[in-house]
């Protein structure tokens, strides 16, 4: 397998079996919106991958539970920071539930770790790497000639960025460690004083606690890079010493919305939340698989539509196999062998899920294909077709509400009632009967690949 490496960028041969995986996760002091929800499904999505294809993998993700962010919506709600990220937080689980992401092994606060964040300042103000002042403790850039190693930016262009104005700073971009701040605020005391931590620190700290100063495979948005992840690499590869800190980083693409980049004063701003009232959640995992993830996507609902075509054709195939004729008939099985084999291929290629979904539809194709020229199909084959399906796309955790219709004579009878009181505008007994087929465990949907029967779940 092979994974694109942002600092090299180059894809890089995966030789480990046993991989560890930190991606940055959110800051809670409001809803998580899209943009995250893009991230955090191609997470997912590797997460899947990865343990399909047999690695054992750790998957740890932070939550930034205090940041300046919160303590600013905290002010302007007039709560405590506390209320406020215990809040968001909940809000943000309940998010990655509905999306149905799961696999992450550990979720960890920096609030629960600010002795291992302290304790790794320490070891970098003891290393010479930081420094303190009247306001705090700041790593010192010039101390590690690498700094712009991954944003590939040299120290002028390093200059553009503004970053924290401090006069106490000996470089303008030295990023801070430990802010040191009034008890009224939030804080912890350490021996440089009361204060909090900066973000960059909360990462590594926690990292290293659980991960090591070496691991595997870091993630993250794509604009992260900088100044996080560079600050990141300074921190970590510093206090102990060792390069790569990981030996592959990954970054997902930008969202953009209609065309747009997604922010509050343009209100196109859409929350996970907003988003799954009108869209569910395999169709969102559907639309966003159907970018590679490291490729800017556009949000319109013209993408979506087409991400729910494409679900509801996958839908249909399943139901369409169930009805084929089964009998002593074709063998399938060297072809969906091979349609599998394309697929892990397309997959072991940097996760390139638009490829990987042109096999499902190959497979799709293969299932119409039989039922268009009405030749039987093995039972053996029928169900070699159907748990190739159901796995194939539970990578993308598609297809979750799926379960075999049996569509008997009385059924298919109801149907095509239905069919002709729908082509009468006789809508009440459209209607009727569909509700009828309801009580019987069975929902049909009329959709462009057809109608489409559903058990009820
Ligand atoms: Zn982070």
């Amino acid at each position: 397998m092979k994974i694109f490496d942002t600092l090299t960028r180059e894809k890089k041969e995966v030789s480990k079996k046993k991989l560890k995986m930190f991606v940055c996760g959110p800051t809670v002091y409001d809803n998580s919106h899209l943009g995250h929800a893009r991230t955090y499904i191609a997470y997912d999505i590797i997460a899947k991958y990865l343990r399909y294809r047999g690695y054992d993998l750790s998957f740890l993700m932070n939550i930034t539970d205090v940041d300046d962010k919160i303590i600013n919506r905290a002010a302007e709600t007039k709560k405590d920071p506390k209320e406020i990220a215990v809040q968001f937080e909940k809000a943000f689980m309940e998010d990655m539930k509905a999306l149905g992401i799961g696999g992450i092994d550990k979720f960890a606060r920096a609030s629960d770790h600010m002795p291992e964040i302290i304790d790794q300042i320490q070891r970098l103000v003891k290393k010479k790497f930081a420094y303190e002042t009247k306001t705090g403790v700041y790593f010192d850039i010039t101390k590690f000639a690498e700094y712009g190693k991954l944003s590939r930016q040299n120290t002028e262009e390093l200059k553009k960025h503004r970053i924290e104005p401090d006069a106490t700073k000996k470089n303008p971009h030295d990023f801070s460690l430990w802010k040191k701040r009034d008890k009224s605020e939030l804080g912890w005391d350490s021996p440089w004083g009361f204060g909090r931590p900066g973000w960059h620190i909360e990462d590594t700290a926690i990292s290293e606690k659980y991960l090591g100063s070496q691991y595997d495979i870091h993630g993250g948005a794509i604009d992260l890079i900088f100044p996080h992840h560079e600050a990141e690499i300074a921190q970590m590869e510093s206090v102990s010493g060792k390069k790569p800190m990981v030996n592959l980083w990954t970054h997902t693409g930008f969202l953009l919305v209609n065309g747009e980049k997604m922010s509050k004063s343009l209100g196109n701003f859409i929350t996970i939340k907003e988003a799954l009232k009108k869209h569910p959640a395999e169709v969102l995992r559907l639309f966003f698989a159907m970018s590679h993830y490291r490729s800017p996507i556009d949000f319109d609902e013209n993408n979506i539509k087409q991400a729910k075509n494409t679900l509801d054709t996958i839908y249909n195939a399943l139901v369409v196999l169930e009805n084929i004729e089964k009998g002593p008939g074709e063998d399938v099985e060297s072809e969906v062998n091979r349609i599998k084999a394309a697929f892990i291929e397309h997959l072991d290629d940097d996760f390139n899920t638009p490829y990987a979904l042109s096999s499902v539809y190959e497979l799709v194709d293969l299932v119409n294909k039989y039922a268009s020229t009405g030749k039987k199909i093995s039972r053996d084959s029928k169900e070699l077709i159907e748990a190739t399906l159901l796995e194939m796309c539970g990578i993308f955790g598609a297809l979750r509400n799926y379960a075999p219709v049996k569509v008997t004579e009385e059924i298919r009878k109801l149907v095509s009632e239905r069919e002709a009181a729908r082509t009468r505008k006789d809508y009440k007994k459209a209607d009727a009967i569909r509700s009828r087929l309801e009580k019987m465990g069975i929902i049909i949907e009329d959709t462009k690949a057809g109608i489409i029967w559903k058990k009820k779940s």
